[in-house]
């Protein structure tokens, strides 16, 4: 493409909301052919809220909920807000919390009026039985992320949050698919709640409990089968594998070192606007060398 065309893409995309930094960005765009996707924030709106509040036989959903919310405090984990939201909601004050720790794709730890809690995901926080198990897959078969609560490393219960799909993110796979793209989802989250939402969504690829540092590792996989491979992400745990990838975009609403990662920006939150940048990209480089 002449540098005029590449030019006026760059300018006809800023007009859309989608910002290219460079032409290199708008060139490459047309030529992906994998495109990996965060779920949290990128193909769902990212802001949980508390659906089921499930504590062990025996104990109470308001003081599970409370401890919890306590802990959760020290977490800037879109998750932790859901539960901090919903305890003030039940005017749940909040306990004094000692020791807090995040790992970073499992959960949270630290010890509230002097029991050690940890809160995560199923299995990290305490082993579960098969009840406790077939409890986690009930919710989570229905698009929610579950999360398990461990009390002095007895389980104590659970927590379902429901984090809803962008309206714009169905079309947009379907879009993709039109323009031969192959889409894989990326996700921390469980394998049941992942399939969930890939079925919602038309996404026949995805892969669930996937760390922060392995979203990276994908990345460099597809590449390495001579993929010209893309990223779309949001999060601050997305920044490795938005640097790793041949393109990559970020959400607008995502975080300020997603956003610096990134070679395409967009500004309306719209996954549809992937497809958008790809067409862009390609009516520019048809245009006369
Ligand atoms: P994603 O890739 O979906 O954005 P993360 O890697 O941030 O997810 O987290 C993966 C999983 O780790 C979550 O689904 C949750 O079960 C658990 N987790 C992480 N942080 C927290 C937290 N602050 N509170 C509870 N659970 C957490
Ligand atoms: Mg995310």
């Amino acid at each position: 493409a002449t540098p005029t065309a590449v030019m006026m893409g760059v300018g006809l995309g800023a007009r859309q909301g989608i910002l290219f930094r460079n032409a290199e960005a708008l060139e490459r765009a047309g030529k992906l052919s994998v495109l990996v996707v965060d779920k949290t924030g990128t193909l769902t709106e990212g802001r949980p809220t508390v659906t089921a509040v499930q504590p062990a036989a025996g104990s109470d959903a308001g003081r599970l909920l409370q401890w919890v919310a306590s802990l959760e405090a020290g977490s800037e984990h879109p998750l932790a807000r859901a539960v901090l939201e919903r305890a003030q909601a039940e005017g749940l004050p909040l306990l004094p919390a000692d020791g807090f720790r995040a790992e970073p794709g499992h959960g949270v730890l630290g010890l509230v009026e002097g029991h050690q809690l940890r809160v995560g995901t199923p299995d990290w926080s305490v082993p579960l039985d098969e009840a406790q198990r077939d409890a986690v897959a009930a919710l989570a078969s229905r698009g929610q992320t579950v999360v398990s609560v461990a009390v002095d490393g007895a389980f104590a219960g659970l927590i379902a949050l429901a984090d809803a799909v962008r309206p714009s993110s169905r079309a947009a796979i379907e879009a993709l698919a039109g323009q031969g793209v192959r889409v894989v989802m990326l996700t921390g989250d469980n394998a049941d709640t992942a399939a969930a939402v890939a079925r919602e969504l038309g996404i026949a690829e995805f892969r669930a409990g996937v760390k922060p540092a392995d979203k990276a590792n994908a990345v460099t996989e597809f590449k390495a089968g001579g993929a010209l491979v893309a990223m779309a992400g949001d999060g601050v745990n997305d920044a490795p594998a938005l640097a790793a990838a041949d393109v990559s975009f970020a959400m607008r609403s995502g975080s300020d070192v997603a956003i610096e990662a990134a070679d395409i920006t967009l500004m309306h939150n719209d996954l549809a606007h992937v497809a958008a940048a790809i067409s862009l990209s390609r009516s520019t480089l048809r245009k006369i060398r």
